[in-house]
C-alpha cells in the first residue's frame, strides 16, 4: 500500500524562557510527521531553529516546502536524501517517521536502532547544564547538579562580562575540583575574535575540558589560528550550519581543525548528515560527541537513540541529551533521566 504523510503544526511552551545564543525563547514551533504505510503509523519531528537552523522559513513557506518532500515520501517510498541535505530539519523528522514504521511493522516498537539504551538496558551519560548567573546561584546549581550525580556540567560563558565569568569560573573551580567535574564551555560566538585567545589562555588555568564556539562562525582563518594556539580544546558547533556537501566537510575540519565537533541532527544534517560528519571527524583525528536543540521528547527520543547507534561501545563522552524538561506541553515518551544518565524505561 502506498504511504500517506500527514504534517501537523504544534507550537511548545517552555517552563522557563530559554536563552539561546540568538535570544529567548518561550514558546517553540514544531512540525510533526505521521508517515502511514496502511499497516502502521510512525512519527517524526522536525524542529528548525528560528534565526539560527540553516532551514529556518516563515511557518507557512515552511509547511510548503516539508509538504513537497513528503509528496516524494509518498510518490516514491523513499526520502530525497540528496535533494534535502539543506533542509536538516525537515529530513530528521522524516528519518525519524520512516524509521518509526519499519521499527513497528517489525513488532519492536518503538526501537529505531537495535541497541541496548533502544531496549532499555543501558543508560547513555549526559552532561548537566548549569546557567549563568550569580556566585551563590551558580555554586548552588552546582551543588545541585552534582548531588543528582552529575560528573560533567556545561557553563554557557561570553554572555555577561568576562571578569566576572573567569571569577565565577575560577570560584568553580576552587570548591569543585576536575576529579570531581568536568567543566565543558560554550561561547555561543561570544568572543571578540580580537581577545579570544586572550580570554581561551585566562580561562585555560582552571581544567576546561573544551570551549564551543568561542567565535562566531565563518571566520575560518581566525577560528583555525584559535585552534592551533588555544590551551583550551575548542569545539565547533554554529560552524557546522549550512555545510552539507561532505567534500566542503572535509576541507572545513582541514582548515580548522577543531579538537571536537558538537552534532545536533536538527540542524547538521539529520542523522544521515551527521554520520557523515562523525566519520570524516574520525578520518581527520577529530572528536565528536551528539547533542539535542530544544527539541520535543520526539526528536530527544531518536537522537538518543540514534547517539547509541552511531557510538556503539565506544560511547565514552558524555553527550548533551538532557533538555527533555524543558516544556509544559511535552510530548510523553519512555524517558528519565537516573542520576547523570538518560535511559528508556522498560515499562511502559
Ligand atoms: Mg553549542
Amino acid at each position: 500500500m502506498a504511504m500517506k504523510v500527514n504534517i501537523s503544526e504544534r507550537v511548545l511552551h517552555f517552563k522557563q524562557p530559554a536563552g539561546t545564543s540568538r535570544g529567548v525563547y518561550t514558546e517553540r514551533r514544531i512540525w510533526l510527521v505521521n508517515v502511514s504505510d496502511g499497516e502502521a503509523v510512525g512519527v517524526g519531528e522536525c524542529a528548525p531553529l528560528l534565526d539560527l537552523s540553516c532551514d529556518a522559513m516563515e511557518p507557512a513557506v515552511y509547511n510548503k516546502v516539508l509538504r513537497g518532500f513528503c509528496d516524494q515520501v509518498e510518490q516514491t517510498g523513499e526520502i530525497p536524501y540528496e535533494e534535502m541535505r539543506d533542509y536538516p530539519s525537515m529530513l530528521f523528522g522524516l528519518e525519524t517517521a520512516m524509521m518509526d514504521v519499519r521499527s513497528k511493522k517489525a513488532d519492536r516498537k518503538g526501537i529505531l536502532f537495535d541497541t541496548p539504551f533502544a531496549r532499555g538496558e543501558q543508560g547513555i551519560t549526559i552532561n548537566g547544564l548549569v546557567w549563568m548567573g550569580n556566585h551563590e546561584e551558580m555554586l548552588q546549581r552546582m551543588e545541585e547538579k552534582l548531588k543528582l550525580g552529575f560528573r560533567c556540567v556545561k557553563l554557557k560563558v561570553g554572555a555577561i562580562d568576562f571578569d566576572q565569568e573567569l571569577d565565577l569560573v575560577k570560584r568553580i573551580r576552587e570548591r569543585f575540583s576536575y576529579h570531581e567535574v568536568e567543566l565543558r564551555l560554550d561561547a555561543n560566538g561570544g568572543f571578540r575574535p580580537d581577545e579570544a585567545l586572550y580570554k581561551l589562555e585566562l580561562l585555560s588555568q582552571y581544567a576546561i575540558h573544551s570551549i564551543e564556539q568561542p567565535i562566531k562562525q565563518k571566520q575560518w582563518a581566525m577560528m583555525a589560528e584559535l585552534c592551533r594556539e588555544s590551551p583550551l580544546p575548542i569545539a565547533l558547533d554554529e560552524e557546522l550550519i549550512g555545510i552539507s556537501d561532505p567534500d566542503a566537510k572535509r576541507q572545513m575540519l582541514r582548515i580548522i581543525k577543531p579538537r571536537y565537533i558538537v552534532l545536533k541532527p536538527s540542524l547538521h544534517g539529520g542523522m544521515m548528515g551527521c554520520r557523515e560528519w562523525i566519520e570524516i571527524a574520525k578520518d581527520e583525528g577529530i572528536g565528536s560527541w551528539i547533542t539535542s536543540a530544544l527539541e520535543s521528547n520526539i526528536g530527544l527520543n531518536a537522537i538518543a537513540q540514534f547517539c547509541s547507534e552511531v557510538y556503539g561501545e565506544n560511547i565514552k563522552m558524555p553527550q548533551g541529551l538532557g533538555t527533555g524538561q524543558l516544556f509544559t506541553d511535552n510530548i510523553p515518551m519512555p524517558l528519565e533521566i537516573r542520576g547523570d544518565k538518560l535511559w528508556i524505561s522498560k515499562n511502559s
